[in-house]
């Protein structure tokens, strides 16, 4: 089957053999797959992604030295059963899935492992016991973004918010823009969310957000605290011992160095943060600013299969403008310059890949 495959840290399209599927697992085609900001980064920080995935441990990490077909937001549809299947859905079945495969050496994850091929090739191998079905009358396309906004979703459960913060979101690419959808799906209004892309900044606001803020004009945490301030108040520090504010909520979801350090240093006292961006290089903070207000922060990854499923429930809705983040779609031959196009926020949000066409 074609793929556009990672190989020795370039990305090409070739043939690589059709998965089988093993006991419990089944066949599906890709139908379409969104390119994910940890691609980009495992791409292009290949090593250091394996290198700390041996260090954390669990799941083995991916053998560079061989063929990774990426992919792990994709819509399919069925085709054949393996052995040891129920055969509850039938071949033409739309399916939506989490990116995980159950195999007797443990779980593996869809496009990021060497025996598991990802979205960006014409098949896959996935868990029958994972696959949702996509509700009726709704597109493959939008289907595909379930991934992405459960990732949102799961970020707002684990705030835990108790309904009266006010939420911040830093950066407004594809994991923000889920955040925001997440807290507008919760009611946790106002949203405020800041991006230097304008762009950006106008789908954070399709999407749910109240106030977008330039942070090259306007700090984020002043804007912030003119929303938050009780009575109107606001003190000359943001330090100061009891800040007549309500609870703030951060998201932070640029994952570069320097970030958190930002976040640290902006955020009022007592603030709970969350950690969605995914930063893969090593970082530097100073703990006192966390220590003098005392920050909690709170790191996230994923979703559980509950939120998967959740999400995709709510695009079937149309709770979520899925449409909004669609950008691109490419076929296999389009995906390594997909991977240069998508470094630009001002073209491109989520670029979807068909890999039959
Ligand atoms: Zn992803």
């Amino acid at each position: 089957m074609r793929a556009a495959i990672l190989r020795h840290g370039d990305l090409v399209v070739d043939t690589v053999p059709d998965p089988v599927p093993g006991p419990g697992q089944v066949l599906v085609k890709s139908l379409v797959c969104g390119i994910c900001g940890s691609d980009l980064h495992a791409h292009k920080h290949g090593p250091r992604m394996v290198d700390v995935s041996r260090r954390i441990g669990g799941r083995p990490p991916m053998d560079l030295s061989r063929d990774i077909v990426f992919g792990h937001e994709f819509c399919a549809e069925l085709l054949d059963h393996g052995p040891g299947t129920t055969r509850k859905l039938k071949p033409g079945t739309r399916v939506c899935s989490m990116p995980i495969v159950m195999t007797a050496e443990g779980p593996r994850t869809v496009g990021y492992s060497n025996e598991f091929p990802g979205g960006f090739a014409e098949r896959m191998v996935l868990n029958e016991a994972l696959l949702i079905e996509v509700p009726n009358g709704l597109s493959a396309e939008h289907a595909a973004l379930t991934e992405p906004l459960a990732v949102g979703i799961h970020a707002v459960e684990k705030a835990a918010a108790r309904g009266d913060e006010v939420p911040l979101v830093i950066g407004c690419g594809p994991v923000g823009l889920a955040v925001i959808a997440a807290l507008k799906l919760k009611n946790l209004r106002p949203i405020i969310a800041a991006d230097f892309s304008p762009a950006r900044r106008k789908l954070a606001e399709r999407l749910g957000a109240d106030i977008v803020v330039d942070p090259a004009a306007t700090s984020p945490y002043q804007a912030w605290m003119e929303k938050a301030a009780i009575d109107g108040v606001v003190p000359a520090a943001v330090w100061s011992a009891t800040p007549p504010y309500k609870p703030a909520l951060i998201f932070e979801c640029v994952g570069v160095p320097g970030v958190l350090q930002q976040v640290f240093e902006g955020v009022p006292r007592g603030a709970r943060i969350v950690v969605v961006g995914v930063c893969m290089e090593i970082d530097k903070i100073e703990p006192m600013f966390c220590i003098s207000k005392e920050l909690n922060v709170q790191f996230v990854l994923g979703y559980t299969p509950e939120e998967f499923a959740r999400a995709l429930r709510l695009i079937a809705e149309g709770q979520v403008e899925a449409q909004a983040l669609i950008t691109g779609k490419v076929g296999v031959d389009g995906v390594k310059d997909a991977f240069e196009q998508l470094g630009n926020p001002e073209r491109h949000t989520k670029i979807l890949v068909e890999p039959w066409r």
